[in-house]
């Protein structure tokens, strides 16, 4: 089969710089999808965490004279992984202390965020067109969410363009800005309307990319189809159902390396299925290093997650004195909402050795949590994938999770008829209340004071397969089908 050239847009991409899954997504599949005789290549800001940890580069063009945006060059470099990396440098956009996304010292977005990934989907454009500096020419452009949701729009009057498809990783995240910016974009004036980038009045980045996407994916099967209703379709809901034959839901995969219990570089010791005591040398490590009361017997439940109202831990943080009761104990590892961080280091002060909270974004205890906890909450209000439920499974971290999106994709809910044919994996509960929560964890707890029913279901979780290989057969799928060869 003749290979498929593929440029992949994102504005984040593990290990160099992450904020959430669409980085670890964006570190891994493209690795994937190369084994699979697809030449990826990928396209990302410069930040400075980028251009600190790229390794060896060499510059292979330039932009000087993009209307509306400041000059660019574009450098090339090779990941560890062997993907080749497109890195699109650009000081007065992209050179500066914080987050890919938001200012620290104000809390807020950076004000010229429509201008940073304008240009990232400018440049994305160009290299998919008949106006590519480059000798590499992609037959197809993937872009990631709202930040390269212009793509399509710049394609749309460049000659040669190729199909371009767009990945939804949160619909949430729409990237919608005032009107005026079409104009400071460059963006071609006619498409300010119902029939181009213009959502409610605003013009929106999402919208634009997936009116104007050749075929859209996003993250799990059950979310492709929440997105096309009322409840999660986020104002969107009518265009997608109009495309709704050209929807594909792809559940993600994990990267089995980084995610590996026998060599994992973060865990004080190394676990297997058949070899489980590892396990319990995390428990008590973690329990060490948080501060909490070392105690084998005690079910360990663990959070690490954005802080948020999508999360849905406002809702575990109002339980938790009445959770302490069963015994349990509880770690936090989060960052986000203000209000919410209070709330959980509160509770960290009032319950000293049995809650303990961290605020912050830990890389490396965050693989600590999963594998030393026993048990893991999801209970988010809508989750279009959700990686840290594969993580927990496959640490032999039972999660508990809301019926929602990827969580009900890939975790099956533990019932004397699961367990006993050996796809219980952890528990789901319907319905965003404070009571089903704290039951469906109960539930979880009682299972646990059974050793041999507890062994059996982390058994389970630990021998399901996460790895990337299905998920990237199903990318390539979506490709030969936009290009017309399946
Ligand atoms: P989202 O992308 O909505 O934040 P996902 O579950 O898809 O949620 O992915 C979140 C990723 O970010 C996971 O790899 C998770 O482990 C990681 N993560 C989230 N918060 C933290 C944190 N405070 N410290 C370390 N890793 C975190």
């Amino acid at each position: 089969m003749p290979v498929i050239k593929v440029l992949f847009v994102t504005s984040e991409i593990a290990p160099l710089i992450k904020t959430g899954g669409l980085a670890d997504v964006s570190g891994a599949l493209p690795a994937a999808l190369r084994t699979l005789n697809i030449d990826v290549r990928v396209l990302v800001p410069g930040y400075p965490q980028v251009m600190a940890q790229m390794g060896p580069s060499e510059v292979v063009a330039t932009f000087n004279e993009l209307p509306g945006f400041p000059p660019s060059r574009l450098i090339f470099s090779i990941m560890k992984t062997g993907v080749p990396l497109l890195v699109l440098d650009c000081p007065k956009l992209f050179s500066r202390d914080g987050g890919p996304y938001m200012d620290p010292e104000t809390g807020h977005d950076w004000t010229d965020n429509p201008i940073r990934f304008g240009l990232l989907s400018k440049v994305a454009a160009v290299l998919s067109s008949d106006a590519s500096p480059l000798s590499w020419h992609p037959d197809l452009v993937h872009g990631n969410d709202w930040q390269t949701g212009l793509i399509g729009v710049y394609l749309s009057v460049a000659t040669g363009a190729v199909p371009n498809i767009i990945t939804i990783h949160n619909l949430a995240f729409q990237g919608n800005f005032r009107p005026k910016k079409v104009k400071l974009l460059h963006l071609p004036p006619d498409c300010f309307s119902i029939n181009g980038v213009e959502l409610y009045g605003k013009m929106s980045f999402l919208k634009a990319g997936l009116y104007y996407a050749w075929h859209i994916t996003t993250v799990s099967a059950n979310y492709a189809c929440e997105i096309q209703g009322d409840e999660l379709g986020f104002g969107l809901q009518g265009l997608l159902q109009s495309r709704t034959k050209d929807i594909t839901g792809i559940l993600n995969g994990i990267d089995t390396s980084d995610w590996n219990s026998e060599t994992d570089k973060y865990l004080p010791a190394h676990f297997s299925p058949t070899r489980m005591s590892g396990k319990a040398h995390n428990k008590q490590a973690l329990q060490q290093r948080m501060g909490l009361q070392v105690d084998p017997a005690i079910p360990l439940l663990a959070v690490v997650s954005r802080l948020t109202h999508q999360k849905g831990l406002d809702l575990l943080l109002e339980i938790v004195p009445r959770l302490l009761d069963f015994p349990v104990q509880l770690v936090i590892l989060g960052s986000g909402d203000a209000v919410m961080q209070q709330d959980a280091r509160d509770l960290a002060q009032l319950y000293p050795g049995k809650v303990a909270v961290l605020i912050g974004f830990d890389e490396g205890l965050s693989h600590q949590i999963e594998a030393g906890a026993d048990i893991f909450i999801m209970p988010s209000r809508f989750e279009p994938c959700g990686l840290n439920q594969f993580y927990s499974q496959r640490y032999g971290t039972p999660p508990v999770v809301h019926n929602t999106g990827g969580l009900a994709d890939s975790v099956v809910d533990c019932t004397p008829e699961t367990l006993k044919d050996g796809t219980a994996s952890g528990f789901v509960f319907s319905g965003m209340t404070t009571d089903n929560l704290y039951a469906t964890i109960q539930r979880a707890v009682d299972l646990y004071r059974d050793e041999r029913k507890w062994k059996a279901l982390r058994k389970n979780c630990m021998k399901k397969d996460f790895s990337w290989e299905s998920s990237a057969r199903a990318y390539r799928e979506v490709y030969l089908k936009v290009l017309g060869r399946s």
